[in-house]
């Protein structure tokens, strides 16, 4: 076996080696390593998403908390402290920003083109990847093309092209995927000689990816538990005689008992024997970190799962990942005689700010600089169209395009989701709230895209928050109850008084959620059942009036599947009932980029909001309520409402009168 990266590694190794003694950061293991012990450093990135530049592609504006460029300034730091390092992606590494979608969406991979995130990777001399499950967001020949331009080799060992075989070490693998690989690698021992040593990586991706992207992968290809194939493919490694052993486990850390099939199987699959070490991911989060609970086989302190070391290096190249090995040889084997693990950051939060703690790497910002200037002008040019205006100056009086877009989008993702599972065929409803309205962001915090070109910039608008989509099963009373909870950022409104004041100023418009899929009215001479934080004010108060599904009054038993984010599924507002147990669909994509592939699919959008939901008229009384300027232009066309000009509000803010007689 020789992998096209063990010369860039062997190079490092010798630069390094050669080094030694002129540095004076160097680890204790490298330092203290004696005759016969190697100090074996695993550098990780991990859910890079194709975050190169220190760039937010849809704000269009640098960021100092993202990008592999940043990282590798830690990379090459940390290669001069180890006598011996290897280098490892841990997935996730080909969609989640507009680069990534520029390439698979306009670009593309023809014959030869190397991709940008392979491109940055390639100049760091990346030893080996995993994949992870956003690898087959655009398809498995797109993914080939990609691994192909790669000078490393890729671990999975837990998918199958075709049908699984008869045993899992007879599946067959996919084209430029391996189960594991064995690198021959060098290292310097405490008394400066050289040493063979065979470094064995093994990679895992959730099971999900079948759910996920069905549409690819059905009838395409099988997957194993990662346990299971962890345990029938370690010891064909050792027999192969890879001395230590690496898993890539792009899945992330839970605690608690294995489940058959279960996503973030990591503190499992470190027990099985023979697995020295894990890279992990896929949640986004950092470990060895104090945010973990410590629980049986956890140590967040320590930084290990079954008590071996393991690491998380957070996501779009925030952090790396380090695990430190003091190796030993005793007779023919190397035995890991102590171990440390870290992830080190690439910035810093100093008063709501990041501050960057190094400086980006020249030859990969040059490696993709091409591509990142096409990004830009992607991000800049429109993907789509919208035969409605996109605004959200009337976003709280009313149905709005803004949120309804967001709507459809969810609805459509999750319509396709909920397919072969066990609530295919239940009611979907979507919930999404205005982000971008007015408040303390000012009379221009508003969106305002007229009807014609959409660009990619557009939708970050939209869609401010990098939220995952999620789903929730619930009842029609609970879909009621999130509507109360909703409505409790009106004020009471009195009958037969005038320009009543209609918004409460400290209840944030991203905790006003619309459901779309149903039809309602808001009878706000009620008092609010809820709140503003949540906690149930009045049992008995009904401002949610005359809600229907289809047309009919709604079926307080019924179940609905309702679309919303890791926010509000998680909890995030109090929402009466919703939490994790009744989410039933946890997705791997974020909002904006399934609103972002809605658009592209469509080519032309209609985000006409529905007027599914109305204020109930009330007798002689009037509101009144303060939106940006920019809103003069659509008040007579806002569906549902009327909507009169009632001179200036307070900074800049515009005053609207609406009467509620009806
Ligand atoms: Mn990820
Ligand atoms: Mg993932």
């Amino acid at each position: 076996m020789k992998p096209g990266g063990t010369n860039f590694s062997r190079r490092h190794f010798l630069q390094t080696a050669g080094a030694v003694g002129a540095v004076s950061m160097l680890h204790p293991y490298s330092v203290f390593a004696s005759t016969g012990q190697a100090h074996l450093r695993i550098m990780e990135t991990t859910d890079l998403h194709v975050h190169i530049f220190p760039y937010d592609y849809y704000g269009d504006k640098p960021a100092d908390n993202v990008g592999v460029a940043r990282t590798a300034a830690i990379i090459n730091e940390i290669r001069a402290e180890a006598s011996n390092a290897l280098l490892v992606d841990n997935g996730d590494f080909l969609q989640g920003n507009p680069m990534g979608d520029y390439i698979a969406y306009e670009r593309g991979m023809s014959e030869g083109q190397i991709h940008p995130i392979i491109a940055a990777m390639n100049t760091l001399g990346f030893d080996c990847s995993t994949l992870g499950n956003h690898e087959f967001n655009y398809g498995l020949d797109f993914m080939d093309a990609v691994l192909g331009g790669a000078d490393f080799p890729f671990v999975c060992a837990n998918v199958a092209s075709g049908a699984l075989g008869a045993t899992p070490n007879a599946d067959k693998p996919l084209n430029n995927v391996k189960p594991y690989t064995i690198l021959d690698r060098m290292v310097v021992t405490g008394d400066g000689t050289e040493h063979a040593i065979k470094v064995g990586f093994i990679g895992f991706v959730p099971q999900q990816i079948m759910n996920w992207d069905r549409r690819w992968l059905s009838g395409n290809v099988s997957t194993r538990d990662i346990v299971d194939a962890a345990a029938a493919w370690v010891p064909e490694m050792k027999e192969a005689g890879a001395d230590v052993i690496i898993a890539l486990s792009h899945s992330g850390i839970e605690a608690g008992t294995r489940q058959d099939g279960m996503e973030n199987a990591s503190l499992h699959v470190a027990g099985v024997d023979g697995i020295d070490a894990l890279v992990t991911g896929h949640h986004h989060r950092v470990f060895p970190s104090p945010a973990y609970e410590a629980s049986a086989g956890l140590d967040p302190v320590a930084g290990t799962l079954q008590g071996k070391p393991a690491v998380m290096a957070g996501f779009w190249g925030s952090h790396l990942g380090l695990i430190d090995l003091l190796l030993e040889k005793q007779g023919d084997e190397w035995v890991v005689l102590s171990a440390e693990t870290e992830a080190r950051p690439i910035s810093e939060r100093v008063e709501r700010k990041n501050i960057p703690l190094v400086e980006s790497d020249q030859a990969v910002l040059d490696s993709v600089q091409a591509d990142h200037d096409a990004t830009l002008a992607y991000v800049r040019r429109a993907v789509g169209k919208t035969a409605a205006p996109l605004h959200s100056y009337f976003a709280l009086v009313a149905d709005d395009p803004s949120v309804q877009v967001v709507s459809q989008a969810q609805t459509w993702y999750i319509t396709d989701m909920m397919k072969g599972t066990e609530w295919e065929g239940l009611p979907i409803l979507s919930a999404a709230a205005p982000f971008k309205a007015g408040g303390r962001g000012g009379p221009e915090y508003y969106t305002d895209v007229p009807v014609g070109d959409v660009a990619i910039k557009n939708v970050s608008d939209l869609y401010l928050y990098p939220n995952t989509v999620r789903a929730v099963a619930i009842t029609g009373a609970q879909v009621k109850d999130w509507l109360e909870r909703s409505a409790g950022i009106f004020n009471q409104v009195q009958p037969n008084a005038s320009e009543q004041p209609l918004i409460n100023p400290d209840f944030p418009s991203y905790n006003f959620d619309v459901i779309d899929g149903v039809t309602y009215q808001l009878d706000l001479t009620q008092p609010s059942k809820f709140d503003p934080k949540g906690n149930l004010l009045d049992a008995s108060a009904n401002r949610v009036v005359n809600l229907q599904y289809n047309g009919q009054a709604i079926d307080m038993n019924q179940m609905f599947i309702v679309a919303t984010n890791n926010y509000r599924a998680g909890g995030g507002g109090n929402f009466p009932g919703i939490g994790d147990d009744v989410v039933v669909f946890v997705g791997p994509d974020t909002n904006r980029d399934v609103l972002v592939r809605y658009i592209v699919e469509q080519g032309t959008i209609n985000p006409k909001a529905d007027a599914n939901w109305k204020f109930a008229p009330i007798e002689g009384a009037s509101v009144v309520f303060d939106t940006g300027p920019g809103g003069r232009v659509h008040a007579s066309s806002v569906p549902g409402v009327s909507i009169e000009a009632a001179g200036d509000g307070a900074d800049g803010f515009a005053r609207y009168r609406i009467d509620l007689s009806g």
